[in-house]
């Protein structure tokens, strides 16, 4: 089912409605499709080298429309952002999350989750104590959770950002610095931001095994992140020869489609059972 995800909102782009008109359109009807049941959250498996085992998923936000089909949330999550919904749509995503986290700790597979929390929502005083007392109620350890930010989040204003991220900490989250390497200033947030984990953006690890300069790269990003106390993800691993390059450079955790695309959370709790055979 996963393999059908496809990118097929192009197909409704026609002429008889514009872009516009559809951006507006979708952003009337995300609250009501929030209660429809239209969005979804699956899950995409973190991988363990050491341990060889799931530890870990990312919450990854699905809209399946009813008459537009499947949505990318790379179109609706930046119009989310622009219409002022993100902050509904990802305290709704972090439910989902914590309480499918729950539900794998109830039955004796107790794994991490990471939820997106875009740029904007950091400079948000009550965004931050929503999702706070969100945590807090839900019952969840809060060790449990992880929170993906990117770099451009810090850089739109870095204070707030830095504030907001030790919040999150002080309740016990860990905090990772995802697509890693496609921003700027990036040594001066590693410094100045509580981060637990870094994730390598995709761009760099897809051919971290066959191109020099992104083997370089990946290499020495593992060993930096390692030196500052930080756990390593490199993202978007497609290939074997990709994931021996990791091991061999001692990243400690991987996704990508080679592990597994993302899942509902039914289809992950069965591969949780079977584990991964690598
Ligand atoms: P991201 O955080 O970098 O998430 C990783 C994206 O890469 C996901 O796309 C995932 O399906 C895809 N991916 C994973 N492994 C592979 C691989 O091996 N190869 C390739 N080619 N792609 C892979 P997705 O789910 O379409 O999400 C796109 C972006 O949308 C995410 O990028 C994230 O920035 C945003 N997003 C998704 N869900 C949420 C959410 O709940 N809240 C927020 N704020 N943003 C979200
Ligand atoms: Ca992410
Ligand atoms: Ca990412
Ligand atoms: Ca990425």
């Amino acid at each position: 089912r996963a393999l059908s995800e496809g990118r097929n909102w192009h197909a409704h782009d026609t002429a008889d409605e514009d872009a516009t008109d559809r951006d507006v359109s979708l952003l009337g009807e995300l609250d009501e499709a929030i209660g429809k049941g239209e969005i979804r959250v699956v899950y995409q498996p973190k991988l363990d080298l050491k341990k060889n085992r799931i530890v870990s998923v990312e919450a990854l936000v699905r809209w399946h429309h009813g008459t537009r089909g499947f949505l990318s949330p790379d179109l609706f999550i930046p119009l989310a952002e622009r219409g002022g919904r993100i902050d509904g749509l990802t305290l709704y995503v972090v439910e989902r999350t914590i309480a499918d986290l729950l539900q794998w700790q109830r039955v004796g597979r107790p794994i991490t989750g990471a939820v997106n929390i875009s740029a904007k929502l950091l400079g948000s005083d009550s965004f931050t104590q929503a999702l706070v007392k969100l945590v807090r109620c839900s019952g969840i350890q809060p060790q449990l959770l992880t929170f993906e930010v990117t770099e451009s989040a810090a850089m739109t204003d870095p204070e707030a950002a830095a504030s907001a991220l030790h919040t999150f900490r002080a309740l016990g989250v860990s905090i990772s610095m995802d697509d890693y390497g496609t921003g700027q200033s990036t040594l001066s947030y590693l410094k100045r931001l509580p981060l637990n984990e870094l994730k390598i953006d995709r761009s760099f690890v897809q051919f971290a095994h066959q191109n020099r300069a992104d083997g370089v790269l990946v290499r020495s990003t593992i060993d930096l992140a390692h030196e500052l106390g930080l756990k390593v993800v490199a993202e978007g691993v497609e290939h074997e020869d990709c994931l021996a390059f990791l091991r061999n450079s001692g990243c400690d955790l991987v996704q990508g489609y080679l592990i597994s695309r993302p899942v509902p959370a039914a289809e992950l709790s069965s591969l949780l059972d079977k584990g991964v055979s690598q």
